[in-house]
């Protein structure tokens, strides 16, 4: 398993200088099995990754699975900016959704409608499957299984455990904790994983002061996540617009005063799982 990070900041992109390190895209999380590609995310992360697959790809087709937790714009932007969508080579995109507050399908339609989009949903040549899933269990090629869950997060978002021969990846951003019964959801998706990527956009002390009930985390409930679930590496996520790389730095270092295996996302990050590398670490 190979997973790429293509964007990594939550709510709004952020190109300043000052948060450059970590990167101003929002989410966007590929992975890669075997010849199986799956995308966590169209944020604005996911029309840089549209250049990468035209660079590797050129006039081959190909088939990528795509997750989308929910449909706030940090999660969705990036859609009408990813190439591969317009081309007529034969690619297929099977995407992924809850269908509780509108399909995606629609939601593709409105984000391109007049006047706030010039180009029209109908130029998207690729071959497009719109799948709604639920809490429950996919089971995909090859073995591989997705198991989704509801966090907690206003309009709802689904939070996505990919179990595989490598190792397992859960991708769980967008969920404030505090809620008895999402915090169980939330640790029972996470349990044992190899990989949790995880919404840290808040320090604790902004949460505590302003931003309860905005439907995000922050890395210190990040840690409790990691360490109760018993999952392995914590991958803080979704950083918050205001937080530039020193503050990101200053949240690693105070994070692994608790955990030592915590990393924040970054653009262009790569982590390789697999089992030898499992046995080694
Ligand atoms: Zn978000
Ligand atoms: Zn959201």
């Amino acid at each position: 398993m190979r997973i790429k990070f293509w964007g990594v900041r939550g709510s709004t992109p952020t190109p300043q200088p000052e948060n450059m390190r970590y990167g101003g895209n929002t989410s966007c999380v590929e992975v890669r099995l075997g010849a199986h590609i799956y995308i966590f995310d169209c944020g604005t992360g996911f029309r840089v990754l549209g250049h990468e697959f035209e660079r590797e790809f050129g006039d081959r087709p190909f088939q990528a699975h795509v997750f989308v937790s929910h449909f706030h714009w940090d999660h969705i932007q990036g859609m009408p900016f990813f190439r591969p969508l317009y081309e007529n080579k034969g690619s297929q995109f099977i995407f992924h959704s809850s269908g509780r507050t509108r399909r995606l399908e629609q939601v593709m339609a409105e984000q391109m409608a007049a006047p706030y989009f010039p180009v029209d949903l109908a130029h998207m040549k690729a071959k497009r499957n719109f799948y709604d899933i639920e809490s429950g269990c996919l089971h995909m090629e090859d073995g591989i299984q997705i198991k989704t869950a509801y966090l907690n997060h206003p309009q709802g978002c689904l939070g996505f455990r990919l179990e595989t021969k490598d190792g397992i990846l859960v991708y769980a951003t967008d969920n404030e904790p505090g809620d008895a019964h999402f915090d169980k959801n939330v640790r029972k998706l996470a349990e044992g994983a190899d990989i949790l990527i995880y919404d840290a956009q808040y320090l604790p002390e902004e949460y505590e002061a302003r931003r309860r009930g905005w439907g995000h985390s922050h890395w210190r409930e990040a840690v409790n996540v990691v360490m109760e679930s018993g999952a392995k590496e914590l991958i803080l996520y979704h950083h918050d617009p205001e937080h530039t790389d020193a503050i990101v730095d200053k949240v690693v270092t105070d994070a692994r005063n608790y955990y030592p295996k915590v990393r924040a996302a970054a653009e262009g990050l790569v982590i390789e799982l697999n089992q030898s590398m499992k046995a080694h670490s």
